[in-house]
């Protein structure tokens, strides 16, 4: 196809993560012409979490439309859920178009017009399936535009030898502060609340629990940054203000939708927190007809909502209404 042209499509899919994936594979099945539109790589999302992460969920609570995800490993790693979801794309040749970002979505009469950063497409229904990793959580600090500051973490050889202060107490954090550690970095954990989030990983908790108590990582309970330096951050704790020598910050404080986007095409969304976007739970379609919400997009700020395992069930429920409300 050349650039701007219009072309036409049942379904437009605006996302290619896992619920965006099982989105086209439920709509396949019921042969609705259907594309994905992904701004990134396939599972962008995915790709982009640390080199070694582990999921929390085992393998068959990851897999989309039936297809058995097989692996030797109790919780599969990140490089596995690649493949699984790569695999489902080639074999059922699902119709995605990569490194292309929905702009604009706009209702003309019954169709909306998608615009890309590349074309325009008309589709009689779309859904939204674009998650929350693309925007993060700011400390809103002086000093958080510094290189040295990171708000995704990828891989620990990195930090090897350096000061890290890991801000968070959960999954993302205490990977990051025990990977770090256990490649030479000297890791302060700097932590909000009073414990290491009970959403930890169970395998992985008695083990931060048990460097902490050794005294090989450091924390920080109770406590903020408060700004950040080439060489040193400060921090609020209990006793007060106090300056340490850092090298980097892992500031690993979470991510939230892009509520611009999702505002911008019209989906209604509360100001106050959590704000979720309206949607019905039973259809998963906004308050515009025919623009569906599918994946962890749908909790709002509430990101510990929805995973794969439990917003999978979108798909179905969408495509299922689409089917009802045929003409
Ligand atoms: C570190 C981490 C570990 C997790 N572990 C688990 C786990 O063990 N089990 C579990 O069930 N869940 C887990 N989750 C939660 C859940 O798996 C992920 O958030 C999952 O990726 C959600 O799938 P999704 O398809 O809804 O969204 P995503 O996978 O985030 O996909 C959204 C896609 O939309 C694309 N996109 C965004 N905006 C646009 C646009 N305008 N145009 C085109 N494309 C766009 C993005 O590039 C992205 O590829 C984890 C999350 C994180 C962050």
């Amino acid at each position: 196809m050349s650039e701007n042209t219009s072309a036409f499509y049942d379904i437009i899919i605006v996302g290619g993560g896992p619920i965006g994936l099982a989105c086209a594979l439920e709509a396949k099945q019921a042969n609705l012409k259907y594309l994905i539109l992904e701004k990134g790589c396939l599972v962008n999302s995915l790709y982009n979490y640390p080199q070694n992460m582990t999921f929390f969920s085992s393998s068959e609570r990851l897999e989309i439309g039936d297809i058995p995800f097989v692996t030797t490993n109790p919780k599969p790693k990140r490089m596995e859920a690649l493949e699984y979801y790569r695999r489902i794309q080639q074999k059922f040749e699902l119709d995605t178009h990569l490194f292309e970002e929905v702009l604009d979505i706009k209702k003309n009469d019954n169709n909306f017009l998608v615009e890309s950063n590349k074309r325009s497409y008309t589709a009689k229904k779309v859904i939204i399936a674009t998650g929350f990793y693309d925007i993060p959580m700011l400390l809103d600090i002086p000093g958080e535009g510094l290189n040295k500051v990171r708000h995704y973490y990828n891989d620990p050889h990195y930090y090897s030898g350096q000061k890290v202060i890991v801000v968070g107490a959960s999954n993302s954090s205490i990977d990051a502060a025990l990977e770090t550690f256990r490649k030479g970095a000297k890791v302060t954990l700097v932590i909000r609340g009073n414990e290491i989030s009970p959403r930890v990983k169970y395998w992985v908790k008695p083990d931060i629990e048990n460097r902490i108590a050794a005294g090989e990582i450091d924390v920080l309970y109770n406590s903020a940054l408060t700004s950040i330096t080439e060489t040193n951050a400060t921090i609020q704790t209990p006793t007060g203000i106090i300056e340490i020598e850092n090298d980097f910050v892992l500031a690993l404080t979470g991510y939230r939708p892009n509520f611009a986007f999702l505002r911008k095409i019209g989906i209604d969304i509360p100001n106050q927190a959590p704000c979720i976007p309206h949607h019905n739970e039973q259809t998963m379609e906004t308050n515009i007809e025919g623009l569906y919400l599918a994946g962890v997009v749908c909790g709002g700020l509430n990101t510990h909502l929805w995973f794969i395992e439990n917003s999978r069930i979108h798909a179905q429920q969408i495509i299922g209404h689409i089917q009802s409300t045929w003409d």
